[in-house]
């Protein structure tokens, strides 16, 4: 196989929102970047799967020409992601959201983008329309675009990044990256899970490569996910279609038996944990708790209808959500027709966004020199619990990554990469390729994938936590060296590519259980069964977990608290959240 090396200034792995605003930054600090997607460009990853709401102060939008409340503030925005993150946040990546939102809708607003309306502190555009603004900008700032690679395995020479291993899906050839800086922008690891409301690609490639490659991850037991996504009929299953119509018109949850999931909690927890994003860490607890209760329907789920809410207000929602019962690209026309009868439909809790990633410091760089993280593969912004808009997030980090990296690049010289590294590199992505007699990877994934959901899901007790990290041990150990496909070529080989995701995806699901294990209290989208409280006089802090030579280890890191202290003790959790919900301040709308 011939060698192809590709040299550029800053290499952006991803090609969602982070990475094409990383990759457009860079750009206009006059290097050169190359931005790699493993999936469709502007067409992969989560970012055209939102809905998408850009959020941000009512008063910054109302000074850009937007309707906002005009009571609203920076520092209530600062106040209610802080909150609603369980004081768990960085604050000082909140400063940043909240400084900088308004500068990035600007720039979006300049490029195009098509707003479709407003509330007290948030736009609502498309994730597809904000891709395509993004890919034309890139396009004209001259940034080089290679779409379906997989970046592999990030190269470091002299302890600092020099290059990556890519894979060209399409042909099966590998690509050599020399680069002075990288930017690692791919996005969660959907695919661990099963049912999961993500792309495809999205197996935490990036995040492994970076741990592998010696930066530090944190938080990884901070899961967010969707509550009432579908789950049946199969068709449908993953599509958010009845988490947005139950977030704007509620509706009735209910158990096998019929009975009202909701009945019994408090009324507070009622309104605000259906009728705002709180419904995501509220209702997926809530859902998860009526299954093990053994209260679910045949497929895990509960049933969601219309209850009492009027046909006409919801028919008048669902026209403008779902123009003529579509939403990205699925008809649920004989969903609406069961609505109408007040007929349930099966859904449940799927995972849709990791609050946890790679270490980042004020310039979004990592722990390894040269290498920078921006997006959902970076421990963000918003702590314990996303309320708030992560599209804002991957656009105001993608900047800031963008323009820091190309900082990095100018200013050092890039090492030469090992080629002993890059050859020792490829030969174990093609061990698949050679091993006969070896385990299914598609067949090993999804029984991974289906006990992921069923252990590492909103609710965790040390006895699941414990024998899903040793089904995870054996795999790695047992499994993972022998893998084998049926078919052998390279090119497009879907199979194959389970065998290299399955890595990561193991990895990730290991320290994130771990993790989870560790963390002896429940606080946002963790919650432990067997230490139902929140303790903020113990667990006021983040989970990193660092490579050593040869083991991984684990320690807490205080969070930063510089304008707002949470209150101190333990307290029960569903009070907790209530209390938490209590504090957002006086603006309306659902974040
Ligand atoms: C269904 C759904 C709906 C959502 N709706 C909303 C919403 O309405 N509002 C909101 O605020 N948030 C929403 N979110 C969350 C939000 O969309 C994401 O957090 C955000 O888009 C992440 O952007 P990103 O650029 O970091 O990653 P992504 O958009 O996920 O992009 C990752 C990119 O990395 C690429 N990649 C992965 N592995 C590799 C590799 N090995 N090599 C090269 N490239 C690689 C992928 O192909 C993809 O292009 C939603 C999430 C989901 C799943």
């Amino acid at each position: 196989m011939a060698e192809t090396y590709h040299d550029t200034d800053v290499l952006v792995m991803g090609g969602g929102g982070a990475g094409f605003r990383a990759a457009i930054e860079a750009a206009h600090s006059g290097v050169h970047v190359t931005l790699v997607s493993k999936g469709p460009l502007a067409r992969s990853g989560a970012s055209p799967m939102a809905g998408a709401d850009f959020t941000l102060d009512g008063t910054s939008m109302n000074e850009l020409g937007r309707e906002g409340d005009v009571n609203d503030s920076k520092e209530k925005v600062f106040n209610d992601i802080v909150t609603q993150g369980w004081y768990l946040n960085n604050q000082k990546l909140v400063g940043q959201y909240v400084d900088t939102a308004k500068s990035q809708l600007a720039d979006l607003m300049e490029w195009g983008i098509d707003i479709t309306l407003s509330d007290q502190r948030a736009i609502f555009t498309s994730g597809t329309g904000i891709m395509d603004v993004l890919l034309k900008k890139a396009r004209a700032v001259g940034v080089e675009l290679l779409e379906d690679v997989s970046i592999l395995e990030l190269m470091k020479t002299d302890g600092r990044i020099a290059g990556a291993l890519g894979l060209d899906v399409r042909t099966g050839e590998f690509i050599r990256f020399r680069a002075g800086a990288v930017v690692i922008a791919s996005g969660g690891w959907h695919k661990a899970f099963w049912p999961n409301t993500g792309m495809r690609d999205l197996s935490g490639d990036g995040i492994a490569a970076a741990f592998r490659a010696g930066a530090d991850i944190g938080n990884m037991e901070f899961i967010t996910f969707c509550c009432n996504v579908f789950y049946a009929p199969p068709i449908w299953r993953g599509s958010l279609a009845p988490y947005i119509l139950s977030l704007v018109c509620g509706g009735r949850m209910s158990d096998r038996n019929g009975d009202d999931l909701l009945s019994g909690f408090d009324p507070v927890l009622q309104q605000k944990g259906v009728l705002t994003e709180w419904n995501k860490s509220f209702l997926s607890y809530v859902s998860t708790l009526a299954a093990r209760e053994g209260r679910a329907l045949e497929n895990g789920g509960i049933h969601y209808s219309r209850g009492d809410v009027d046909w006409g207000f919801m028919q008048m929602v669902g026209g403008v959500i779902f123009p003529n019962w579509k939403y990205k690209a699925i008809d649920f026309s004989t969903w609406a027709e069961k609505l109408e009868k007040n007929e349930p439909v099966e859904v449940g809790p799927a995972v849709e966004y990791f609050d946890g990633g790679i270490v980042v410091g004020d310039r979004f760089e990592t722990t390894v020199p040269g290498l920078y993280a921006a997006g959902e593969a970076a421990l963000g912004a918003f702590g314990a619990n996303r309320v708030f808009s992560a599209v804002t997030e991957m656009l105001v980090q993608g900047r800031d990554a963008g323009r820091f990296s190309a900082e990095f690049a100018k200013a050092k010289k890039a090492p030469e990469p090992k080629r002993d590294a890059f050859r020792e590199a490829e030969e174990r992505a093609c061990a698949p390729l050679s091993c006969t007699g070896g385990e299914n990877p598609p067949a090993v994934r999804r029984n991974i994938q289906e006990a992921a959901h069923r252990r590492l899901g909103p609710i965790r007790s040390e006895g699941e936590l414990t024998a899903f990290i040793g089904m995870l041990e054996d795999v790695q150990k047992n499994v993972l060296s022998n893998l084998s496909v049926s078919y052998t070529g390279r090119t497009y080989n879907k199979e194959w590519f389970d065998a290299l995701e399955l890595r990561n995806i193991v990895e990730l699901l290991l320290v994130s259980a771990k993790s989870a294990r560790l963390r002896t209290e429940s606080r946002g989208v963790h919650f432990r069964e067997d230490f139902p409280h929140t303790d903020n006089d113990a667990w006021l802090c983040e989970t990193i977990v660092s490579r050593g030579e040869d083991a991984i280890a684990f320690s807490s890191r205080p969070v930063t608290v510089p304008h707002m202290t949470p209150p101190r003790g333990k307290t029960p959790y569903l009070e907790m959240m209530k209390t938490l919900m209590e504090a957002h301040s006086d603006t309306g709308g659902k974040h």
